[in-house]
């Protein structure tokens, strides 16, 4: 895993991703599945890199950032899609949500005007928590 430091061009906010490798950076990037955990925008860049300094606790603020943002939300797992999906025709009542969806299944949610946001942190299903 390594981590990149993102600027969000539409609200400013810059954030930390991680990525499997560069090259999954790159991908995500031009499938355009990138988002801004403040705003959602897509329009996010690779904000210069300082020389890697091991900071401590350099993972908290993002952490808790997705804390924050899946306060309220239900866990839907592999529903995911189909959840989102209904809520955004109008078919489930709207509510927070959030679960797996393969890279395929979230550009095809982002290309129907689902608005979907990738999490900045892996989630471990809460039927894998002990
Ligand atoms: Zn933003």
């Amino acid at each position: 895993m390594i981590v990149f430091d993102l600027d969000c061009a539409t609200c400013g906010q810059r954030c930390e991703s991680w990525f499997g490798s560069n090259a999954d950076y790159e991908k995500q990037s031009a499938g355009g599945l990138l988002a801004c955990p403040a705003c959602c925008s897509p329009a996010l860049s690779k904000a210069p890199m300082a020389p890697s300094v091991p900071r401590k606790g350099s993972q908290a603020p993002i952490a808790r950032l997705q804390d924050e943002m899946l306060k309220d939300s239900r866990w839907v797992g592999d529903r995911f899609v189909e959840t989102a999906r209904a809520m955004h025709l109008g078919e489930a009542a709207a509510e927070k949500v959030h679960g797996q969806a393969t890279l395929g299944e979230a550009r095809d949610l982002i290309s129907e005007g689902v608005p979907v946001c990738p999490l900045p942190l892996p989630v471990v299903p809460p039927t894998q928590v002990n």
